[in-house]
């Protein structure tokens, strides 16, 4: 019989995924708590010839690859990929492959959550009732802002961006959104969405969200002058990577009250947070949960395990990131 291929998983697996996996490879699996390091990655792959890696929730690093040498296939549970040395793994003929697909609308819910959250002050009035604070109706009690018909604006506009689209459609918003490349004609009229220069976006939009991957090109693509373009009653939510935004700049916008909040699942030395942020009331903060619901992750890591198995054949894996690494 012939040896089945030495596939490590990163994290422990449903299951149901663990099974679909044996069936055809020899996995081994991450089952300890504290996070995985990459010199530990490495030495197992590396010890076990591991062949292919399900990827959730730790990097690959370019050392990892070199260690590496049996490696066929980097299959991660995202959309992401900022954690993957992509060059080095295309360098090395090594798959990269993404859960595109499985994850998007989740997303797009939890931006919309923190939209509304930050708009209408939802997580300040909990805390309001949990200190036992609610004595009588006030009238002036925490007013926010209304998200109805107000000019919803989408940095980056693909899989994600567009489904927030379709949710502040829901809510009879303007849709603005920026890109590099315009999108088709069907999309645009699709949902209502029109296409503008990022600084008129900045400057027109009540709720700016951002989902641009993160690449060079989008390293703080917002900073502070981006953050002075946005009205002073606008909030911005920020769902895709914590180094899209400037940090710093926006603790100082926020502070000197240029916009009026902000809704962040993502932060640019997570999990670190920027004790400021901590201390301002008008921000919601989440710890990088875009994709946390049940069922999203389980077909997230399902469609992972998918991928993996898809290369290990020898086929062209649906989401694969580096066609390049298949050769000629
Ligand atoms: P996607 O379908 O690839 O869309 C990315 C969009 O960004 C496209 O419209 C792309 O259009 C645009 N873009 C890329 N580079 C740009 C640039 N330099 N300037 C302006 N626009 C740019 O990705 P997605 O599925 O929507 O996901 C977006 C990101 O969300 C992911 O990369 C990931 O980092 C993040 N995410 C976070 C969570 C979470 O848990 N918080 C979950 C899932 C994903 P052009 O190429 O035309 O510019």
């Amino acid at each position: 019989m012939p040896t089945k291929p030495k596939v490590f998983a990163t994290h422990v697996l449903p299951p149901p995924v663990l099974e679909l996996l044996s069936a055809r490879c020899d996995v081994r699996v991450y089952s300890e708590s504290m996070p995985l390091r990459q010199e530990q990655l490495a030495a197992v792959c590396r010890d076990q010839e591991i062949e292919g890696i399900l990827l959730i929730g730790s990097r690959v690093s370019a050392e990892t690859v070199r260690e590496s040498v049996h490696l066929r296939v980097v299959s991660s549970a995202s959309v992401g990929y900022d954690h993957i040395d992509v060059a080095a793994c295309t360098a090395r003929r090594v798959l990269v492959t993404t859960a595109t697909g499985s994850l998007e609308e989740t997303t797009a819910d939890l931006a919309f959550a923190l939209l509304l959250a930050v708009a209408r002050r939802v997580v300040e009035a909990d805390r309001f009732v949990r200190d036992g604070r609610w004595t009588h109706w006030d009238w002036e009690l925490l007013w926010g802002s209304e998200v109805h018909h107000k000019t919803l604006g989408l940095v980056g506009f693909g899989n994600i961006g567009q489904a927030m689209a379709r949710r502040g459609l829901g809510f009879s918003m303007r849709i603005l959104y920026h890109a590099r490349r315009r999108a088709a004609d069907a999309v645009e009229r699709e949902l209502k969405a029109l296409y503008v220069e990022l600084e008129t976006l900045l400057r027109e939009s009540d709720f700016v969200s951002l989902h641009v991957p993160f690449t060079a090109e989008t390293h703080h693509l917002i900073q502070a002058r981006e953050l002075s373009w946005m009205k002073p009653s606008a909030y911005l939510i920020n769902t895709a990577r914590g180094r899209v935004l400037d940090e710093n700049a926006l603790v100082a916008a926020l502070k000197a009250g240029s916009i009026a909040g902000a809704g962040l699942d993502v932060f640019e030395h997570e999990p670190k947070v920027d004790p400021d942020l901590l201390t301002i009331q008008n921000v919601v903060l989440a710890p990088h949960i875009g994709s946390a619901a049940t069922e999203t992750r389980f077909g997230m890591v399902k469609l992972a395990a998918l991928n993996l198995l898809a290369a290990l054949d020898g086929k062209r894996p649906p989401n694969l990131v580096n066609p390049e690494a298949l050769g000629a």
